[in-house]
Parts: C-alpha cells; structure tokens; sequence
C-alpha cells in the first residue's frame, strides 16, 4: 500500500548537507500495522512526515495505492490528504476550540454539510469514548483524553492510513495502554493501516505487526516484532 524506495531527505539548512534519512526501502502493506522504532535523531520523525508530504524528500520516490506522491501538485495532495490521519504527541489541539470543534475541523475544510458533520462527530465521540465531552475545551481533558480528540479528528474523513508520531509519548504507562487498544481497535474494525514511530518498544511490542530499526538516517533492520526482537 504505502511503497517507499531509496528515499532520501537533505534539510537545506543543514551543515556538511548530511541527509536526515537515506537509503530507505520500505512497504507497508494494507491492514498492518507497522512501527518504526529508533533513538532521537534516527530519522524517524522525518521519515513520517515525508510520507504524507509535511517534508519534501530530497530523492526516491514514495507512492501510496499506486499513486506518486512526489508528483502531487498542492490541490491533488490536499485531497489525498484527508485519507491519511495523523497524530501527535502533544496532540496539536486548538486550544480555543471545543472537542466538538477540533474534530468538526477537517469535515469543513473538506465542505461536508453542516448536519453530516454533527453526526459524524457523534459517531467519532463514540468510536473514542469521549460522548460527554463533546462540549469541553483541550485544557478541561487529561492526556489520553486529548490524544482521543486527536484520534477523532484524525480519522474524521474516514482515512486509509493513520501516521502516529509518538503518539503515546506524552502519556503516562496505563494511559498508554488504552490509547494503544483503541488503535488496535481501530486497526481490526476498520482496516485502517497504521504507520507509527516511536522510541519505545512497548509500544512495538504491544500493538505492531512488523518493525523498522532505525538508526543514524538508516534502516538497520525490518521484519517481524517478533523474528527483529527474539533473535540470539
Ligand atoms: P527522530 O524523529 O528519530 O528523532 P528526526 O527525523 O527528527 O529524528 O531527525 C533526524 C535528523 O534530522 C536529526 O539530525 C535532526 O536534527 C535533523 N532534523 C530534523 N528536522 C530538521 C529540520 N527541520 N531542519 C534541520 N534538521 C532537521
Ligand atoms: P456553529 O457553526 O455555531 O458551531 P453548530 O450548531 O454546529 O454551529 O455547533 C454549536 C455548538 O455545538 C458548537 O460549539 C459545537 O462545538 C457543538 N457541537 C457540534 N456538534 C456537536 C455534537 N455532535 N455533540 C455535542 N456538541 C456539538
């Protein structure tokens, strides 16, 4: 599904021009979900964010269901957008805006009407738990609550794929368990692929199926969570 091939991304402002990621050769295939875990500085962040096109790689190609996402203009990649989530781990709500609102967000940039977005907001508050908290503000929810906002949001136009950056790296270790359900959850109901990074394998083991090991701007290793992490 998501197919990346010698990909390379060199930030313009960076001294001796060492490359952020190179060499990377990765699918991801529909339904799986796939972490890619690395220490700080490994590349994971850039990598993610190459695939939905928050960073233009320098090199490679990227193409998603066939489609080259490199070769996007601005209106086609808005569009392509709103079938891949993504969430952060300081959850990137807007402060001055209700639940209901941060989640009303991407179903008005897309033009939906306004009733179809009131009960597509009913149906994302239920699928996350937070029914009661439609009319809340970020600053009046714990962590796992506002990473459930955020996952609302991110799957409000019913997406193929969900990006997770640390997702759970904010959030205390039982906090991390719930939001680690609900994304298997979301994986098994709705066939959404889920690509994720993170530096701790907890969240690895917990939830993914196979696993990439970065390390220094490489992949050192890809396979199965438990063929990587079992080996002598
Ligand atoms: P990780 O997510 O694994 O912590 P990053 O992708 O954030 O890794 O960073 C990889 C490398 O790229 C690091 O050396 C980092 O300093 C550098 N880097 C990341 N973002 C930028 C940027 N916007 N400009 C310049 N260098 C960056
Ligand atoms: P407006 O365009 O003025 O936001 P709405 O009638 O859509 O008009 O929303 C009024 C308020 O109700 C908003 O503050 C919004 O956050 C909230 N709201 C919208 N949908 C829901 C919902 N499904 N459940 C609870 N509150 C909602």
């Amino acid at each position: 599904m998501i197919h990346i091939s010698n990909l390379e991304k060199v930030y313009d402002n960076v001294p001796g021009r060492i490359p952020a990621i190179q060499q990377i050769n990765l699918d991801i295939e529909r339904g799986e979900i796939f972490g890619i875990i690395g220490h700080s500085g490994a590349g994971k962040s850039t990598l993610l964010r190459c695939v939905n096109m928050l960073e233009r790689p320098t090199s490679g190609t990227i193409t998603i269901d066939g489609e080259d996402m490199i070769a996007l203009d601005s209106r086609q990649l808005q569009v392509k957008r709103r079938k891949i989530g993504m969430i952060f781990q300081h959850f990137n709500l807007l402060s001055s805006a209700t639940v209901a609102d941060n989640i009303a967000f991407p179903l008005k940039l897309a033009g939906m009407s306004k009733a179809a977005i009131r009960s597509r907001i009913e149906e994302l508050l239920e699928l996350v738990g937070l029914t009661d908290h439609a009319r809340k503000y970020p600053n009046q929810l714990s962590g796992g609550q506002k990473q459930r906002v955020g996952i609302a949001r991110a799957l409000a136009n019913h997406p193929d794929i969900l990006l997770c950056d640390e997702a759970t790296s904010a959030l205390d270790p039982q906090t991390t368990s719930s939001i680690l359900s609900l994304l298997l959850d979301i994986n098994k109901k709705l066939g959404i692929t889920i690509l994720l990074i993170t530096h701790e394998m907890q969240v690895i083991r917990a939830i993914c199926d196979r696993v990439a090991v970065m390390e220094g701007g490489h992949v050192v290793e890809t396979g199965k969570v438990l063929d990587v992490f079992l080996k002598p």
